[in-house]
């Protein structure tokens, strides 16, 4: 049996839904195990070109079983859009190769409202959320305030429970942001409605999984995001309220005891950043729109143009320790092919010394990047399937990347299409 977690080592749009897209045929189950649908993977097949922002990218192979792990927000509105749309391209979604854990929350339609709220109160101190109401579900999750998806399966339960919910977060909606507040109506109807479509999906999971391992069934481990965003390692408070981090697979998968085999940490060729936060490497101007529009970096989500910059090898190689990566994918190397010469933040500056070290997340806003240049290979590398046909420039970039980062690149990804990889 083997394990494996496929993780974002910098900000999030690595190209991880490329990835497990690519490496879902070798393994049974594949699970999501944290986060919500604030970020999108973009898989591209022969069913078409999709933004996966719930569904684990497995959904798409034949015999794979797909799980919503215990630690993902779970929004019945958005999973169900999204279903629906991947089944109007002919996937088969069932009870069967879809489950989600009785023990995931459920993103209610205060969360979304609350997060637009208190985004709104922050002015220009937003964290730059995508309103989805995903900090609010977590803080509440934590506070014990949510409902439970199993939940769903108990109705009487489910409307004991709701009532008393209700009456505390109106409290905190009408009290404290002045807003109109639900009815136990309007509640009730969401959950006839929305309930009621993911209802026949939710089971207990857990002992899914823990069955798919006693019978030596290989599992593949999700995640949505990368370490810089996770809340208790990345660039708090401009982080996402969840842990993307590989060691927390096991927790929110539904399979405490779970052991990694295989860690693959996807890093992209260059760096790229949605939403608020220091973004030491950043570039403006004419520099960062060339490179935007040859990555095209837009966020799966939102539409939002990212902030992009050059590969910041102190950011990588912190992701890269915190993930505990035992396999690197470099993606989109194609998208450099243009540059005469390859850019790449090799050290911070901060308080005028030279330094290797991530800084505290506080600190991070004053460091200034240390830049060094590489000869570029300007020639189209999308039709390159194997390390000795790439130029010696591009196996130069990419070894000095994987030196750097003190993790062997095992993939290098040329271009978003399922077989455009080159594998080492
Ligand atoms: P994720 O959230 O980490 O899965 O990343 P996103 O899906 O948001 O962003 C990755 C984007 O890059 C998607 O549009 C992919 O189709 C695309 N992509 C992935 N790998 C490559 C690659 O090697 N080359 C190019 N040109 N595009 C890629």
């Amino acid at each position: 049996m083997s394990n494996c977690a496929i993780v974002g080592i910098n900000w999030g749009d690595e190209g991880k839904g490329r990835m497990v897209d690519l490496l879902t045929r070798d393994y049974d189950v594949v699970v999501r195990y944290q986060g919500g649908g604030n970020a999108g993977h973009t898989v591209i097949n022969e069913y078409g070109k999709f933004a996966l922002h719930l569904l684990p990218s497995g959904i798409f192979r034949d015999g794979v079983v797909n799980v919503l792990g215990n630690g993902v927000a779970v929004d019945p509105e958005n999973l169900w859009q999204e279903m629906e749309q991947i089944r109007a391209k002919g996937v088969a979604i069932t009870p069967e190769n879809l489950k989600i854990s009785d023990r995931a929350s459920l993103v209610l339609p205060w969360h979304r409202e609350l997060d637009a709220l208190e985004e709104a109160r922050l002015a220009d101190k937003k964290y730059g959320s995508t309103k989805q109401g995903i900090a609010p579900f977590y803080s509440d999750k934590f506070q014990k305030k949510t409902i439970q998806a199993g939940e769903l399966l108990y109705p009487q339960h489910l409307k004991s429970h709701l009532a008393d919910l209700l009456e505390w977060k109106n409290l905190i909606l009408q009290k404290v942001y002045g807003a109109k507040g639900y009815t136990m109506e309007e509640m009730l109807d969401w959950f006839a409605d929305y309930g009621e479509k993911i209802r026949p999906y939710v089971c207990d999971s857990g002992l899914f999984l823990r069955r798919a391992q006693d019978e030596g069934k290989s599992i593949l481990f999700e995640a949505q995001l990368g370490s810089l965003r996770d809340l208790d390692y990345g660039i708090y408070p401009y982080t996402t309220s969840s842990n993307p981090i590989a060691a927390y697979a096991p927790v929110g998968s539904g399979l405490p005891s779970a052991k990694l085999d295989r860690i693959v940490g996807v890093v992209k060729a260059y760096s790229s950043c949605v939403g608020e936060g220091p973004f030491t490497c950043e570039w403006f101007g004419t520099e960062a729109e060339q490179l935007r529009e040859a990555g095209g970096e837009y966020g799966a989500k939102t539409g939002r143009p990212r902030r992009v910059g050059p590969i910041d090898l102190v950011a990588t190689r912190y992701g890269v320790e915190c993930q505990g990566a035992t396999t690197i994918a470099l993606t989109k190397l194609d998208v450099l092919s243009y540059m005469d010469q390859i850019p790449i933040c090799a050290h911070y500056e901060l308080d005028g010394k030279q330094t290797d070290v991530f800084p505290f997340p506080a600190l991070l806003a004053d460091a200034r990047p240390v830049m060094e240049y590489v000869p570029g290979w300007k020639c189209d590398i999308s039709g390159v399937r194997k390390w000795e046909d790439l130029p010696q420039e591009a196996r130069d970039y990419v070894e000095l990347v994987e030196k750097a980062i003190g993790c062997p690149i095992g993939y290098v990804s040329v271009g978003p299409e399922r077989d455009s990889i080159i594998l080492r």
